[in-house]
């Protein structure tokens, strides 16, 4: 780079700052910007303060993720498929060629886990 183009490269990074701003302007929207975000940061404590009460952020997940119904894990061998529950593995149906054993309640009777099952229809049709 010769000095001409890199006094061409200064000028033009120059006129872009000025585009931003001066240095005043620019102290004063970073103060501005502080404020905003010291108030942003306390709500985000008053908000933390009161989730708190209910339960730790991991408690309140957890309590999200057993409402909300989760498919069985399928757990297949040549003659049988296992349908277990996707947090704690308990058996909830076990399906044989021809029959089937248990069935996929609203929640596992274990942990509480919500269960969807996707496959009772097919399943249960399938039986005849
Ligand atoms: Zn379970």
């Amino acid at each position: 780079m010769t000095n001409r183009e890199a006094y061409e490269n200064m000028c033009d990074e120059l006129e872009q700052y000025q585009e931003i701003g001066t240095v005043e302007e620019c102290k004063e929207l970073a103060s501005i910007v502080n404020m905003a975000e010291k108030e942003e940061l306390a709500k985000i404590i008053d908000e933390w303060l009161l989730y708190s009460k209910i339960g730790t952020v991991e408690e309140c997940r957890e309590a999200v993720e057993k409402q909300t119904p989760k498919k069985c894990v399928e757990d297949s061998c040549p003659d049988h498929t296992h349908y277990k529950c996707p947090s704690c593995g308990k058996i909830q149906k076990t399906k044989y060629n021809d029959s089937t054993f248990g069935c996929i309640l609203n929640n596992c009777s274990n942990c509480g886990q919500a269960l969807a099952d996707e496959n009772l229809e097919g399943v249960e049709d399938g039986i005849d």
